[in-house]
């Protein structure tokens, strides 16, 4: 099953109560990709950089069989840029600076070659150009997912609402669920955004889960109590790659398969925070991903009869 994945390949600078990075590889996109390719090795990216985007990260998505036929590089232009400072708790985090640089007028192209995914995943980028590159498909991929941000609820609501109409899955976290829909409840709030297109809604809870809605049921999935959290920029992607990776994988797009995708794509996201950006999803082991998944089966596993 091909997945074509389009988001930011980025630059980031992050800081957190544990340290500090000068601007390492990151982008929503990356994540999404190298998450994924644990899962599949049919993965097509669609995104731009600039000229002084490093080969040698390219060749990195190479290694982990991305195919970046599909990705731009602006000689004249500078690759998109995001910097970030978490808080304390380390689940809240403040934008500092965002460079849109060569993404201000980016205009994606799927290569034809790559038009005619099994999964489309959508990773955050300025919303009309996740629609632009669902309107290029011929035809309609099995699955659509779409992650966003606030920062796009902010300057681009309008767009916003138009491509979500046009998805299958929403991923979002709890602030931004409550600020799409205007309800503080999780569970009104998925609702009223239920209401606008998607048929499955995921809202992520950083370090308390994360809850899958569709219009009849709800599934709760926690996250990994972890010792160490160094970094929590790209968990959100690392879920959303593994989650259509399982999928894709899978080939079953049912309820009950994304429950079990939720799962594996806490997992990689538990993988991602434990390091500082990319830095552990580079070389994970298969026994190392299972290991994880079971100690998701054992956190949650009891027994109890009701007489
Ligand atoms: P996450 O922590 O999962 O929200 O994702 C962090 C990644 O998203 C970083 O690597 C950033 O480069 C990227 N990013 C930050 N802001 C934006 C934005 N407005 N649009 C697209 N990608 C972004």
């Amino acid at each position: 099953m091909s997945l074509l994945v389009i988001g930011t390949v980025a630059f980031d600078a992050i800081e957190t109560p544990f340290g500090k990075t000068d601007k390492i590889v990151g982008g929503a996109a990356t994540y999404i990709g190298l998450s994924a390719s644990y899962f599949t090795d049919s993965i097509n990216l669609v995104s731009v950089v600039g000229a002084d985007f490093p080969a040698d990260a390219i060749d990195m998505l190479h290694q982990h069989k991305i195919n970046t036929d599909g990705l731009e590089i602006k000689q004249d232009g500078k690759t998109f840029f995001w910097s970030g400072k978490y808080h304390n708790d380390m689940n809240s985090r403040d934008t500092i600076d965002t460079q849109l640089n060569v993404l201000l007028d980016f205009d994606p192209k799927v290569p034809e070659q790559h038009s005619n995914p099994d999964f489309l995943m959508l990773g955050n980028l300025m919303p009309s150009l996740q629609r632009k590159v669902i309107e290029q498909l011929p035809k309609r991929p099995k699955l659509i997912v779409m992650d966003t941000m606030n920062f796009w609820m902010d300057i681009a609501m309008e767009e916003l609402l138009q491509t979500i109409a046009m998805v299958d899955v929403l991923t979002i976290n709890d602030a931004e669920a409550r600020q799409l829909s205007g309800e503080y409840s999780l569970v009104k709030a998925a609702a009223k955004i239920l209401m606008m297109g998607p048929k499955y809604l995921i809202i992520k809870k950083g370090e308390h889960g994360a809850l899958l809605f569709n219009n009849k049921s709800v599934f709760f999935a926690p996250a990994l109590p972890l010792e160490d959290v160094f970094d929590p920029t790209g968990a959100g992607d690392t879920f959303a790659g593994g989650f259509i990776g399982y999928l894709a994988k899978s080939k079953d797009i049912s309820f009950d398969s994304m429950k079990r995708a939720i799962i594996f794509g806490s997992a990689m996201a538990s993988f991602c925070v434990e390091k500082f950006g990319t830095e552990n999803l580079l070389h994970l082991e298969q026994s190392a991903i299972d290991a994880r998944v079971q100690e998701f089966i054992d956190l949650v596993q009891f027994d109890i009869s009701l007489v």
